[in-house]
C-alpha cells in the first residue's frame, strides 16, 4: 500500500469524519474556491432557493468531500453521499433522488464513472427536478414523469474534462481545487495536531506539509506515522528531528516524492532517455494504469516542474535529473 497515496481508505472514514472541517470559514486555504461559494451560498439563501449545481474538480484528497459537506452545512440542508461506481442502474438513481427534500445536498463522488443510461437520467432531474423513468419493459412499457423537490447536485471528479459535455454543461458553478501552498498545509497539520492531542514543533509541522505533495489527506497520513514513531521515542512534542526520521522510513523523500513517483521517473530517465514517451507506454512500463499515472501521480509531478506534458508525450526535466543526482544530458 502507497503510504503517501491519495485515495480513500475504508478504515480511515470515520477518522476522517472528525478531521473535516463544517465550516466554510474552518477550510483551509482554496480561498478562490471558497469566496466563490460563499457569495452563492449567500445569495441563494437569500432568495430562499437551492444552490446551483456545483462540480468540484481536483486530484484526489484535496478537500472535495469536505466541501460538499460544507456546503449542505453552511446551506442549513441534508447531506447525502453516493459515487459514480456505486449506482449501478437507473432505478438505483431514481430513488436516490425521490428520497430528496427540498435544498438537499446530494453529493456524487467521481461522478465521470456514472454508468451512461444513469447520467441521463440524471440531467432532466438537474435541468428541471423531474424524472423520466421506465416502467415495465417491452410493448407495455411506459414512460412517467415524476416531480422532485429543488435540490443541489454537487460532483466531484479528478478533471473536469472526464465528464461529457452534456454532464459538464448542467453545473452552474464549476471549481478546481489546487494543491495547498505549504503554509496552508502546515496549518492544517497544527490543526489536525490538536484534534489528535499531540504537540508538534512548527519547524516538524512545516516538513510534513512540505512533504505531503500539497494534498492534506496525505498531510494527515503522514502526521498519523509521524505521531507514532514520536509516541514511540517518548517525546511530548513532536520533534523535526523525528519527523525527518520517520519520513525516511516512509521512504518519502526530501520533495515528498515516494518510490512510485521515483520508480515513474526513473524509468523516464533510465529507459526512455528523458523521454518524450507516451502515457500508455510509461504506465506498462511501471505497471499502472495509465489513468491513475494521469489523475494521482502526474499532476503533482507536473505542478512541481519534474514532468513536462509535450504533444508527443512526457518528458523529464532537468530539475529530475538533479533530483537524483544525474547529469543533465546536453542536447
Ligand atoms: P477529496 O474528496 O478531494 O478526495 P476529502 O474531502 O476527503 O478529499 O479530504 C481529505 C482529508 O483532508 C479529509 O480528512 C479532510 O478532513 C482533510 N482536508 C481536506 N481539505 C481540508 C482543508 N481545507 N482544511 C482542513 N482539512 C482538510
Amino acid at each position: 500500500e502507497r503510504i503517501i497515496s491519495a485515495g480513500q481508505m475504508e478504515n480511515e472514514e470515520i477518522e476522517e469524519l472528525s478531521l473535516r472541517p463544517h465550516k466554510l470559514s474552518q477550510y483551509i486555504g482554496q480561498d478562490k474556491v471558497k469566496e466563490n461559494l460563499s457569495i452563492f451560498i449567500q445569495a441563494a439563501k437569500m432568495r430562499n432557493e437551492s444552490l446551483d449545481h456545483v462540480l468540484l474538480y481536483g486530484p484526489p484528497g484535496l478537500g472535495k468531500t469536505t466541501m460538499a459537506q460544507i456546503i449542505a452545512n453552511e446551506m442549513g440542508v441534508q447531506f447525502k453521499q453516493t459515487s459514480g461506481p456505486a449506482i449501478e442502474r437507473t432505478g438505483d438513481l431514481a430513488a436516490i433522488l425521490s428520497s430528496l427534500e427540498a435544498g438537499d445536498v446530494l453529493f456524487i463522488d467521481e461522478i465521470h464513472r456514472l454508468p451512461k443510461a444513469v447520467e441521463e437520467i440524471l440531467y432532466p432531474a438537474m435541468e428541471d427536478f423531474c424524472l423520466d423513468i421506465v416502467i415495465g419493459q417491452g410493448p407495455s412499457a411506459r414512460s412517467v414523469q415524476l416531480d422532485l423537490p429543488p435540490f443541489t447536485l454537487v460532483g466531484a471528479t479528478t478533471r473536469a474534462g472526464l465528464l461529457t459535455a452534456p454532464l459538464r454543461d448542467r453545473f452552474g458553478v464549476l471549481s478546481r481545487l489546487e494543491f495547498y501552498e505549504v503554509k496552508d498545509l502546515t496549518a492544517i497539520v497544527e490543526r489536525t495536531a490538536d484534534i489528535f492531542d499531540v504537540e508538534i514543533d512548527g519547524l516538524a509541522a512545516n516538513e510534513v506539509a512540505r512533504r505531503s505533495r500539497g494534498t492534506p489527506r496525505i498531510a494527515n497520513r503522514l502526521l498519523k506515522r509521524v505521531r507514532d514513531i514520536s509516541q514511540v521515542r517518548g517525546e511530548s512534542e513532536i520533534s523535526l528531528e523525528t519527523t525527518r526520521k520517520a519520513l525516511e522510513m516512509l521512504q518519502v523523500d526530501d520533495s515528498g516524492l515516494d518510490h512510485i513517483d521515483h520508480k515513474l521517473l526513473l524509468a523516464m530517465i533510465d529507459s526512455f532517455k528523458g523521454g518524450p514517451v507516451g502515457l500508455d507506454t510509461l504506465a506498462a512500463t511501471v505497471g499502472e494504469e495509465s489513468q491513475t499515472i494521469e489523475d494521482v501521480y502526474e499532476p503533482y509531478l507536473l505542478q512541481q516542474g519534474f514532468i513536462q506534458r509535450t504533444p508527443r508525450g512526457r518528458t523529464v526535466t532537468p530539475k529530475t535529473y538533479e533530483h537524483f543526482n544525474r547529469e543533465v544530458p546536453q542536447t
